[in-house]
């Protein structure tokens, strides 16, 4: 028996095969991983007074009365029989059956759905095992361990199963390839892998538990942190080009183009950066900071350098309006240095050049045919960068903004554009947790951003609690217009764009949007998000009626989007409503109000990104989150958390705890797709980091994972498509 002996080999055929239809089991590693959900304490397990219909569990119970009769409308016998605990009592009954041998006073496990029948509750056909015999000692235990089940595996089922394969310690052994060495577990006092599966799957107390536990998460963390170590290191190997700083170029000329100092931040993590661009060994860095923190003129610089080293640089944007936004300021800044080759430009300069989906055939091959020859030195573009027949004369710098709109994949694929590898650097939109750092993005060294530049007005914000005081929204509609008097802008943003083919969903940009957290999804008697044609209407009619009122999403042409981009950032457009295409990175520091209409539809951290497009400048900005629920609900608190704080690094933190963590680290099933069943984001931090530490170390001393062939063959196992999933953007 091996790790992938199919389990056809180990179990009856019919089992492994309900097994691997309903619940994706196929080898002995896929049963040994199937960890109970959780465990009963025996008097936990009797409480019949507790169940529900529609419950799918095991009961322990004694046999109180049986009686069998012939049935009145079909051909056969009925037997029915009434099991008790003390607490409660419920009815079996089953048809035509052979082996309901029960005896009054036998006490047996049963397992099934839990229905009714004229008000008392029932199981039809459930999945008996009397307490009688050699393996009472089994269900008899302590702690009975209860499995995530399906309709034809009960968890007692899984539990049988599982015995079989544990109760033969020598196959066992034999199948278990530890990927922990020794002395990493020796360390931190974890429990070989067979004792740790005996525990998890037949504890015999709660402290044993704890101890698989410890130890299994240990597993997933450390294969996970391997895969990265061995990431980072075979990225380090493959050389790249050195791109030094030279003076009286692109990035002389940026800096004294700026019409501001570089906060301290920028001007330390600009010299790591620096630093690092004037290596042989690529760069791969991580740069994350407050929404505002200027993260896009310390990306500028080092394409500067990365330019006059002649090198080219490109900078991959999530969504159009975005892309074009980095080309117009890069383009503004840079000045005649922006253009050269043409008749105003300095030919000491280079070109920056756009390169988007959307664009007409003939200007995508002139800006294609720049990047091929070399004279583009900045490349902006979204996706569609990452096409084919897109080649560059010598990428040596490539920046990710906003990756959270990005995949690991996605990232190589440019990266692949060069003839060497080039350097990489990646923003994230808002602060990540650390351990999401250390996960999601563990591949990559780390800079932060967290102070903002000085002078800026700051941003208030409340919640609008639009169903318990309605005279707030009117409110909040005045104080839209009391801005624009003022001279400022507004945005209004929602859910939805609104019309027929929109199926409630938002847009935006290549990607998609992320939208609101799995929990608040669904829920079909609530009325549709409101959409932004709606809205737009209803406030050209009603309270803002004398302002210049327009809308902006993704479903409008991309040469429309940007021409409202553009009149907005001119201030030829007062209130702009839109979806979240303005959630990232948008600036025009001239807009003071942020109005999100349905903000319970939107996340934490999306609501934390929409916020900082009003704190750009030196006006004061607000923020109002206007929402229908009730103020005490869950949702309404986590919005009031969102308007109580500023902080990038808490609300990320509070974003984690909302959404499910499963989200994080990629689809849906990512529990099983990934490896990641125990391990949380929230709760391990340490773990995390430590087991970091130790995989760090294995992969870069002596011959690296060659010297580990166990855990070389946990990381090869999850290297395929679960790797892929597990670091896929959050
Ligand atoms: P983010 O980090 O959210 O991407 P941006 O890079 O878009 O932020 O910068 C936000 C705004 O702050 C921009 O208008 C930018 O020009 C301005 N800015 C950046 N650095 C400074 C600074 N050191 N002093 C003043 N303003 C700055
Ligand atoms: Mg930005």
């Amino acid at each position: 028996m091996s790790m992938d002996t199919p389990l056809t080999r180990v179990l009856g055929p019919k089992t492994a095969k309900v097994m691997a239809d309903q619940l994706s089991l196929h080898t002995v590693r896929d049963l040994l991983r199937h960890y109970p959900r959780r465990y009963a304490q025996r008097g936990e397990m009797t409480r019949l007074d507790g169940l529900e219909v529609g419950d799918r569990v095991t009961v322990l119970a004694q046999v109180k009365k049986v009686s069998t009769r012939p049935m009145r409308q079909r051909r056969g016998m009925l037997t029915e029989v009434t099991v008790g605990d003390g607490a409660g009592s419920m009815r079996l009954v089953f048809f035509n059956s052979r082996h309901a041998r029960l005896d009054v006073g036998a006490w047996g496990l049963f397992a099934g759905t839990v229905g009714k029948w004229q008000g008392d509750l029932q199981f039809s056909h459930p999945d008996c095992h009397l307490m009688s015999g050699d393996d009472d000692g089994d269900w008899a235990r302590a702690l009975v361990p209860i499995y995530p089940a399906s309709k034809d595996v009960s968890s007692w089922v899984i539990q049988k199963s599982v015995k079989l394969l544990l109760d033969d310690p020598r196959s066992l052994e034999q199948a278990l390839d530890d990927p922990i060495p020794a002395a990493v577990r020796q360390r931190h006092g974890l429990v070989g892998l067979a004792t740790a599966l005996r525990y998890k799957h037949r504890p015999e107390s709660t402290e044993q538990v704890d101890e698989a536990d410890e130890r299994l998460k240990w597993d997933e963390a450390l294969v996970l942190q391997a895969t990265l170590a061995a990431r980072r290191r075979a990225a380090a190997l493959e050389p790249g080009i050195a791109r030094p700083r030279r003076s009286g170029g692109l990035l002389d000329a940026v800096d004294a183009a700026l019409p501001f100092s570089l906060t301290d931040g920028q001007r330390a993590v600009g010299d790591e950066l620096a630093a690092e661009l004037a290596r042989e060994q690529p760069m791969n860095r991580l740069l994350q900071g407050e929404v505002g923190s200027g993260k896009t003129v310390v990306a500028l610089r080092a394409m500067a350098q990365v330019v006059d080293a002649g090198g080219q640089a490109a900078l991959l944007a999530p969504t159009e309006v975005l892309a074009a936004q980095h080309a117009r300021s890069l383009a503004a800044v840079l000045g005649p240095l922006g253009r050269a080759g043409e008749l105003d430009g300095d030919p000491a300069g280079t070109r920056v050049v756009l390169l988007t989906g959307s664009q007409k055939a003939a200007v995508r091959r002139e800006a294609r045919a720049a990047v091929a020859d070399g004279s583009a030195g900045i490349v902006v573009g979204t996706h569609a960068l990452l096409q084919e027949g897109v080649e560059f004369a010598d990428l040596g710098l490539v920046v990710v903004d906003e990756q959270h709109r990005f995949g690991v994949e996605q990232r190589d694929a440019l990266r692949a554009k060069g003839n060497r590898p080039p350097h990489v650097l990646v923003m994230t939109a808002t602060p990540i947790p650390r351990t999401v750092a250390m996960t999601v993005y563990g591949d990559l060294e780390t800079s932060t951003l967290r102070q903002l530049p000085a002078g800026r007005g700051g941003v208030s914000s409340s919640v609008v609690p639009a169903g318990e005081k309605p005279t707030w929204l009117d409110r909040a509609w005045a104080r839209v217009r009391e801005e624009v008097a003022a001279g400022r802008q507004a945005y209004v943003v929602c859910p939805r764009i609104g019309d027929l083919e929109d199926g409630g969903k938002g847009d935006d940009g290549p990607d998609g949007e992320d939208g609101a957290p799995p929990s608040e999804k669904g829920g079909s008697d609530r009325r549709p998000p409101l959409a932004v044609l709606d809205v737009a209407e209803a406030l050209r009619a009603g309270p803002l009626s004398a302002l210049r009122v327009e809308v902006l999403h993704g479903r409008m042409p991309p040469e429309e989007k940007e021409a409202r981009m553009r009149a907005f950032a001119a201030a030829e457009v007062d209130v702009l409503v839109a979806t979240t295409v303005v959630e990232v990175g948008v600036d025009v520091p001239n807009a003071t109000v942020m109005v999100v209409m349905d903000a319970d539809r939107f996340g934490v951290s999306q609501l934390h990104q929409l916020r900082g497009r009003v704190a750009r400048g030196k006006h004061p900005g607000l923020c109002l989150l206007v929402s229908e629920v009730p103020s005490s609900s869950a949702t309404g608190q986590r919005l009031a958390s969102v308007a109580a704080t500023t902080d990038g690094f808490q609300l990320a933190r509070l974003d984690l705890e909302t959404r499910r963590e499963g989200d994080v680290l990629g689809a849906a099933q990512s529990g099983r797709r990934s490896g990641v069943r125990l391990l949380s984001l929230l709760d391990d931090e340490q773990l995390i980091a430590e087991a970091r530490v130790e995989a760090t170390a294995l992969v870069e001393q002596g011959r690296g994972l060659a010297d580990h062939p166990e855990l070389a063959a946990a990381v090869a196992a999850m290297s395929l498509d679960e790797r892929a999933d597990y670091l896929e953007k959050a």
